[in-house]
């Protein structure tokens, strides 16, 4: 069952029963209510009969059976004209009977006699086969407890009960067209505001037939639940078109990445084969030919190293964006760090430069500093900024590495006198596989994984990577840390583990 359909039936089931128990009462207490009037007013006149019939007898019961003749008996038809009462004696005979009951006889009830010959009031009410309505009120004549007779009163109550009938009438009819209405009323409504539900629906469907995911439910009203359930749906969607366009942005960068390594060794090993194949060595001489071969596995050997790094560095951002990657926190001091990164620098000078002293290494100002974190994970951030530092700065310049702590932030600063990166690179050089001089790049190792893997590090670290550089001048990388305090113990960003979170 839909829950459009449900939820019709329920609010009409709900409205039917408060209108058949509202009907039920109000036709229930009109009834009373006028039951209770006509046989007020029926009582109160038989007994006004009965005492100025008892007050004409003087209490004779003699005289009373006598000469009842002479009883004056009020022409109760001049109180209303639907009105008629009769006079009986103890045994129930008429005396006396009011003009206008002519001689029609009042019906006779199988309670009545017993009621009055104990001395009580009787009513009942009949019908007539012709649809008229009497209420009948008998009264008992006692005088000094004894029963002298009765007096009896009819009355007409048709027009109370045509008016019963009809309010009854307009109550089942009213509560009718009510539980009509409300059914189309509700259905209405249910299918107004489920429309939305519809049309997530159908947008899911059309993704999914269409694989386009840049459909997007037109939300008319940003208020209502279903409103806000769309809206959370369309930005799922925003999340997942980045993340797909992410990925396919990434499977393209990958493979055109691994081509190049991948073509190197190709070709390396096709020489070698065609080398292997020739017994003459090609025609080349005995030491050439050597040479060739041993440059060609070195070629194989560097690319091949290349493609693993790349590999692992991809494997660690896969790592972040999926929230697998933990690191471990613990309180670090960064000036030992610095130190350590600032001593391997002369080693990295020399791999990159061939000679240790092809750049001078500085240290600026140097202040203690603890944060919370990961010393590998940070070290390891400092590195890459180190390297690219020196890959990216020309023989005779200068990296200095300096560590300030202020306003709660440590900031490593690794300022080169390098080539420098233009303002609208900046902004691209922390997103994977970006560099401003592919082949200079390539020619020192770099893949472009560099700065984002270590931007992802600082952000997991509650901090962030910020670069200041002018072209031809030099750049100046720093990587802020929120400082570590005794009383950060209690902090409830204080967490043992934490995880690089994912930005596509
Ligand atoms: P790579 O492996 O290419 O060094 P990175 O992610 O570390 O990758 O850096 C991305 C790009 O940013 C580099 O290719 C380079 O163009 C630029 N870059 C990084 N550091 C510097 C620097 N100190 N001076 C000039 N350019 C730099």
């Amino acid at each position: 069952m839909t829950i459009r359909l449900r939820l019709t039936l329920w609010y009409t089931a709900l409205l039917g029963v408060t209108l058949i128990l509202f009907s039920v009462t109000v036709y229930s207490a009109l009834t009373a209510n006028l039951r209770f009037q006509l046989e007020q007013s029926a009582a109160l006149q038989a007994r006004n009969i009965a005492a100025a019939v008892i007050q004409q007898i003087q209490g004779d019961v003699v005289v009373f059976r006598n000469s009842a003749d002479n009883v004056f008996f009020p022409q109760v038809e001049l109180f209303a004209s639907s009105v008629g009462a009769q006079l009986l004696d103890s045994d129930g005979k008429v005396l006396k009977r009011s003009e206008n009951l002519g001689d029609i006889p009042i019906p006779y009830h199988a309670d009545t006699m017993p009621r009055i010959l104990a001395g009580e009031e009787d009513r009942f009410y009949y019908v007539t086969n012709e649809g008229a309505a009497f209420l009948v009120y008998t009264v008992p004549l006692m005088v000094d407890g004894q029963l002298m007779g009765a007096v009896q009163l009819i009355q007409s109550v048709t027009t109370a009960l045509t008016a019963l009938t009809q309010v009854n009438r307009y109550l089942i009819l009213g509560t009718t067209i009510s539980i009509v209405l409300a059914a189309i009323v509700g259905a209405f409504l249910a299918r107004r505001a489920l429309a939305p539900i519809d049309t997530i629906t159908e947008t899911a469907n059309a993704i999914t037939r269409t694989r386009d995911l840049g459909n997007r439910i037109d939300i008319r009203d940003n208020a209502s639940e279903v409103g806000r359930l769309a809206a959370t749906f369309n930005e799922m969607l925003d999340r997942i078109q980045r993340l797909f366009q992410a990925q396919e942005r990434l499977i393209g960068d990958v493979s055109h990445e691994l081509r190049t390594p991948l073509t190197t060794i190709q070709g390396n090993v096709e020489l070698l084969q065609r080398m292997a194949a020739s017994p003459t060595g090609g025609g080349l001489r005995l030491e050439t030919a050597g040479e060739l071969f041993k440059e060609s596995l070195r070629e194989v050997q560097a690319e091949s190293e290349r493609m693993n790094k790349m590999i692992s560095d991809l494997l660690l951002l896969a790592q972040a964006d999926s929230g697998a990657l933990q690191i471990q926190m613990a309180p670090v001091e960064m000036d030992t760090v610095l130190l350590e990164v600032y001593r391997q620098t002369r080693r990295l000078v020399e791999h990159y430069k061939g000679r240790a002293d092809a750049l001078e290494i500085r240290l600026g100002s140097e202040d203690q500093a603890q944060v919370r974190g990961d010393r590998d994970r940070l070290r390891q951030v400092l590195v890459n900024l180190a390297e690219n530092a020196v890959k990216y700065t020309h023989d005779g310049g200068v990296v200095t590495f300096s560590l300030e702590n202020r306003d709660g932030w440590v900031r490593i600063s690794v300022a080169d006198t390098g080539i420098g990166i233009s303002p609208e690179q900046q902004a691209l050089i922390f997103e994977r596989f970006y560099r401003t001089d592919k082949a200079r790049s390539r020619e020192m190792g770099g893949s472009g994984l560099g700065l984002s893997i270590a931007q992802r590090i600082a952000q997991a670290h509650g901090g962030k990577i910020t670069v200041e550089s002018q072209l031809g001048v030099g750049s100046t990388f720093t990587l802020w840390l929120p400082a570590y305090q005794e009383n950060d113990a209690e902090s409830p960003l204080n967490l043992k583990h934490t995880v690089i979170a994912g930005t596509p």
